[in-house]
This record gives C-alpha cells, structure tokens and sequence, in this order.
C-alpha cells in the first residue's frame, strides 16, 4: 500500500525523522479494538499491540493510538507488529473520558475534511451547527456543510442563505443522499491522501451518505478474530481507503461528540462578531451594557443578528469553564510525570 494514498505528508515526515534510524516502520490506524489495532502500511493490513515500553511511559490515555494515527512499528511476524511511539497529530477529534472531568480522550486524528451533516427537514437547526462548525476549526480540520434530504424540502433556496449567513465562507452543499442527488458535488474532497469525516446528529442521514460513497462492498469488510480470552469477537474497520481516493473515518465516538479545548477556533465561526467587536470603544468589550458597543450597534442596524451574539456567549462560557478544566488536568499531568520519575529513580536504586 501506497503511503501517499494514506494520507502521507511532509508534516508526518518531520515526525518520523527522529524514528528512521531505528529501523521502525510508519503505520495508519485503521481501526481499534481494546488493546489491538489494525494498521495499513507498506507492508499491508498489519494487527499490531503497543510496546510494553510504550504502555509504561504513557502518562495519559491520549498518548495511545487512535484511529488515523500514524505510528511507528516493528514487525512481530508476518502478520503482527509492534507500535512503538504515535507521531505528533496535525489535527485530533477528543472528548473527555467517561467518569472522568479532566482526562481527554483522543476519538479520531488527522483528519483533513469534515462533512457537518444536518438535515433540510426537522434537524435545521442554526445554533447547533454553529456549534458543530466550532467543533471542527477546534480539531484543526476544515469543515464542508452538507445539507440533507432536499427531497424533502421546498424553500432550499432560503435555507441555503440562512445557513451561509453564519457559515461566513465553508462550503455548502444541499445534497438528498436518499436520491443519490448531489453528492457529485463531494467529488472535489475524493482525492489521494485527504481524510473525510462525517458529524452530525442522529438521523440527519451520514450513514446513508458513508454508504452510497463506500458501497456496501467496503462495509462489509468484518474481521473476527480472538480476544485476549479466546472469544470471538467482531470489529469493523473504521477507516476506509476509497477506490476514487481519500479517505472515511467513520467511528461511534464521532457521533457523540462535545467541546473540547480552549484555542481560539470559535473565531473562525463568529468572524462577523469578531469584526465588530474590534470597533467597541471597549476592548474588553462584553457587548452587554457597555457604551459604544459595536457589536450591539450591529444588531440594532439590523447588520447581525441577535441570535448570534447570544450564541457567540454560551460558547465563550463554556470555553472559559473548559479552559479552567484543562488547567487542572495539566496540572495534574505535571504531578503524575514528577511522580514516575521519582518512582523509577527509586526502583533504579533497589
Ligand atoms: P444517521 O443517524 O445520521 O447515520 O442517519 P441515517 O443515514 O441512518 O438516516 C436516517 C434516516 O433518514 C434513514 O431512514 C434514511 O433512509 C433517511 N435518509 C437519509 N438521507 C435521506 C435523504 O436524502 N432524504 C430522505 N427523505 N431521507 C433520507
Ligand atoms: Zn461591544
């Protein structure tokens, strides 16, 4: 298999340059399952485990494997590898882990293109994708706005602006996957080496869409094999390599996902309000009371639309609080690594 087709790039290169000298192989991470992975590489569909070193370092889930990681490997066997060290991400898909308010756990990586699917019938919904579109500046990746089911809607002319209006530049399709109408619209994003992923609530239609640009074909590529206690148990791959190029990520993880992080991508979303905002007499500006406000002068000349400062508002909220959060978890890293070391200095004494 060609690594290029994978997704192989210069930004890969540069984190594998330290790892060329030891002989180890790049992988992708096609699929997880517990503590096996399935890797595509040079030499092919690999089942591989992580190096017991591997396993003792890691200081946090994250620093596993996820699917569309690239990785390093040894060979075991013919079939088997070993995953030494996961090469720095150029972009990632998290959310905190289950039970836990400071872990983050890493869903998908390197993702280059995201499909944010919403449907043009009971799902239009404004605020919820400007969350969604938040989401994906955060991951790094770029997001393409797929509108669903036009077969069932009659104003798709006013939806198409309404969405534009917040979208400020991302592309936007109205497509019915149903019909198979407009999907050749997607063709641009079907090119060597570009990662696709589908978000979107239930039932907007993404599997539907993952289907007709698979084929039932792909889909059925079920693996079965033995766990560590010798049941079967199935797992699916979730990464594809399309025949027309590119690639799908398709996990549960995608479908559930929440804000994570504190970059500044929401200003990617509210550009507009960004632009006002530099205007308010303020620079501290909460666009609330404040005199000579910009942004509130915007609304009342009817140049923005009120929706979207008090959306704009919940997203800050909820950044401040997770940027907090990830404080602490920092903090808690750098006491967890002070603590190993401590640890291993000890059993080096013994
Ligand atoms: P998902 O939960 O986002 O994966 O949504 P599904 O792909 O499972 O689709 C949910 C339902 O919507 C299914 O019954 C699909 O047949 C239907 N559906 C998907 N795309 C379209 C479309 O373009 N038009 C119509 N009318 N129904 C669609
Ligand atoms: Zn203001």
């Amino acid at each position: 298999m060609d690594l290029d087709i994978l997704g192989w790039n210069d930004f890969f290169v540069r984190g594998y340059n330290q790892y060329k000298d030891s002989g180890y192989h790049p992988g992708r991470v096609a699929s997880q399952h517990k503590n096996i992975y399935r890797l595509l590489s040079e030499y092919g569909e690999l089942t591989a485990k992580v190096s017991g070193k591997m396993n003792y370092e890691a200081v946090s889930i994250s620093d596993f494997p996820a699917v569309g990681d690239w990785v390093v490997f040894s060979h075991a066997n013919e079939s088997e590898a070993v995953i030494h060290a996961t090469l720095p991400r150029r972009t990632k898909f998290s959310r905190q882990v289950a039970g836990n308010m400071t872990e983050e756990q890493i869903i998908s990586a390197n993702i280059d293109t995201v499909f944010v699917v919403t449907a043009l019938n009971k799902d239009f919904n404004l605020n919820r994708m400007e969350r969604y579109l938040t989401l994906v500046w955060e991951s790094g990746a770029n997001p393409v706005v797929i509108l669903n089911k036009a077969d069932l809607c009659t104003d798709i002319e006013e939806k198409l602006s309404e969405v534009e209006s917040i979208t400020l530049g991302t592309p936007v399709f109205a497509i019915s996957a149903l019909n198979k109408n407009g999907l050749d619209k997607l063709n641009d994003y079907f090119t060597p080496g570009n990662t696709i992923a589908l978000i979107g609530s239930s039932g907007v239609g993404k599997s539907t869409i993952v289907n007709s640009i698979i084929g039932k074909e792909l889909l059925r590529v079920n693996d079965v094999r033995d766990d560590d206690k010798g049941r079967h148990t199935t797992s699916h791959r979730e990464l594809f390599v399309l025949p027309q190029g590119g690639m799908i990520i398709d996990t549960p993880g995608m479908r559930e996902l929440q804000l994570w992080g504190s970059r500044d991508s929401y200003k990617e979303t509210y550009k507009d309000i960004e632009y006002y905002a530099k205007q308010c007499h303020f620079k501290d500006c909460h666009h609330d009371s404040e005199p000579k406000c910009a942004v509130k002068k915007a609304i009342t000349n009817g140049k923005l639309d009120p929706r979207r400062l008090e959306s704009y508002n919940k997203i800050q909220k909820e950044l401040a609080y997770l940027s907090g959060r990830q404080e602490y978890l920092a903090q808690k890293e750098q006491l967890f690594k002070q603590y190993r070391t401590t640890l291993r200095k000890h059993n080096k004494k013994r």
